[in-house]
């Protein structure tokens, strides 16, 4: 059996290129995928497109595509082994593959990343300077989740973060939580839990960096290939991911149920600023800032600062050099918004003075006191946290064999994230068990409405505020 940990393969492209155009015939047993450029077949897959043609790119095309497409419908018996494609190695998509193999099913999980996996859960380390640059802790309220976090604390994967939290106002007012519920981080930054997650698997092949570019349904099975190399046939697909890149796999996939739903999310955009001082930030009477992390009130560039060194020491004595996290707020995102594969030089240097001018506000400091950080480096998530959902845990078409897990079924959290990839894990394998041959009975989310998320801009923390959709979401698991 293929582990984790010794097949990580090695790809240097990352230009999206969409290899050929597909119609598709039903069949009683079998979906063919009729193509004048893909249509033969070899022992590995269909044969490699002799001409590439990439679509247009623009939201108008892709959702002409989406809307366009009809569905693919897979009839064949689902096989005595099925291997499951995972594309996404964020905290759904590993815990959706955790909980197919606790099922006993083999599943490949395809990552972008190329300093690891862990998706939103990154963490960057320059030399001594450690920052994690999106998910900063998490909270615990679904019973599921608990359990496994609790065997994540007993592993070492895992601790409960003792540092002071609170909210800040603009002028150096602050607030603590005095009573904030647990908030759990990696030991050594956020990123390490995922690859801790999979040391002990034994049926998750791991393929990064690649970026999936098309899926393709060919004699009963998904073909997944990245830039025209094939990477593979699959019983079943799971997105375990979202965004453009979503929208732009799903628009010409053959799964409308599926791709309109994933192009009914909202996703809001921050910047996020990394920067190591030599000296502790400063704050009006104290020596230093009198808290590891705050939640940032009227300021807007500027929505969260977190003190990612004397989070993840182990020691009272911390840093020099202290690394600090800062997100901008979502409003900030927008208006500032540039490709965040190529950030002008100039926006960058931009919004670097602007959210430390923010900080510099937010600690009450008088303008152009704050010291120059000795390192800073800023970068924009533009598919930063969801703003809208359906409120349930997993998308499934059992016809088109297609599964959608991550953040935004359920909130804006980890949490979230890990609840639905478990979910959509379970999902599968009861319908892998059946044989595929009920598909009516595993539907599921394929019409549900959306409605507006709440919480915090980066996420939403129970006890912090309230998450009706996790707290009630029923995650039944099979061990
Ligand atoms: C700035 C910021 C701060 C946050 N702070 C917190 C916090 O403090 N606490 C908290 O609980 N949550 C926080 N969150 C939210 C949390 O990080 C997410 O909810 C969670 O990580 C989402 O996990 P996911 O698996 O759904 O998606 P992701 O983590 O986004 O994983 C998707 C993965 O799929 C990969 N991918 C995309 N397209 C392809 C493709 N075509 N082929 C292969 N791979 C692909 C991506 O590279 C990525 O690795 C924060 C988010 C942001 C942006």
């Amino acid at each position: 059996m293929q582990t984790a940990s010794n097949h990580l393969l090695t790809s240097s492209s990352f230009v999206p290129n969409f290899p050929c155009s597909k119609s598709f015939l039903k069949h009683p047993n079998l979906t063919f995928l009729i193509s004048p450029i893909c249509s033969s077949s070899s022992k590995d897959g269909p044969k490699k497109p002799t001409r590439r043609r990439s679509y247009g790119s623009s939201r108008k095309s892709v959702l002409r595509k989406t809307f366009k497409q009809e569905q693919v419908t897979f009839t064949a018996p689902v096989s005595d082994d099925p291997l499951v494609a995972i594309i996404g190695g964020g905290m759904s998509g590993l815990l959706c593959a955790l909980q197919l193999e606790k099922r006993g099913v083999r599943s490949t999980v395809f990552d972008t990343g190329i300093h690891g996996l862990g998706g939103r859960m990154g963490t960057r380390s320059i030399d001594e300077m450690v920052f994690d640059h999106a998910a900063q802790f998490f909270t615990v309220s679904n019973s599921a989740f608990c359990e496994l976090v609790d065997e994540w604390s007993q592993k070492g994967f895992v601790r409960q973060s003792q540092g002071v939290i609170g909210e800040l106002e603009a002028g150096g007012q602050f607030f603590p939580f005095l009573s904030s519920p647990p908030r759990y981080i990696a030991v050594n930054g956020m990123r390490t839990l995922a690859d801790s997650l999979l040391s002990q698997s034994s049926m998750i092949e791991v393929v990064r960096p690649c970026w999936i570019s098309s899926m393709e349904p060919y004699n009963g099975m998904w073909h997944l290939s990245e830039n025209g190399k094939h990477r593979g046939q699959f019983d079943t697909t799971v997105i375990a991911h979202n965004g453009k890149c979503a929208n732009r796999l799903l628009s010409t996939s053959g799964l409308p149920l599926i791709a309109r739903q994933m192009k009914r999310l909202d996703l809001s955009s921050i910047w996020a600023l990394l920067a190591a001082f030599e000296d502790p930030l400063p704050f009006p009477g104290e020596t230093d800032a009198p808290f590891e992390g705050a939640f940032v009130k009227g300021i807007d560039s500027v929505s969260w600062m977190g003190n990612n060194t004397q989070k993840l020491s182990s020691s009272q004595k911390v840093g020099p050099p202290h690394c600090w996290t800062f997100f901008s707020t979502a409003s900030f995102g927008k208006r500032n918004k540039v490709p965040q594969e190529n950030i002008p030089s100039a926006t960058a240097e931009k919004v670097k003075l602007l959210m430390l001018a923010g900080v510099e506000n937010a600690l009450g400091l008088e303008i152009g006191s704050l010291k120059t950080p000795i390192y800073a480096r800023v970068q924009l998530w533009g598919a930063a946290l969801p703003t809208n959902t359906p409120g349930i845990p997993c998308i499934f078409d059992p016809l088109g064999r297609t599964g959608i897990c991550g953040d935004w079924l359920l909130g804006s959290s980890l949490e979230a994230a890990a609840l639905s990839g478990l979910s959509l894990g379970n999902h599968i394998a009861d319908f892998l068990k059946s044989g595929g041959s009920r598909p009516d009975e595993f539907a599921v989310g394929l019409h549900e409405d959306f409605h507006p998320l709440q919480g915090h801009e980066i996420g939403q923390f129970p006890g912090l505020e309230f998450n009706k959709d996790i707290c009630e979401a029923e995650v039944q698991l099979q061990a």
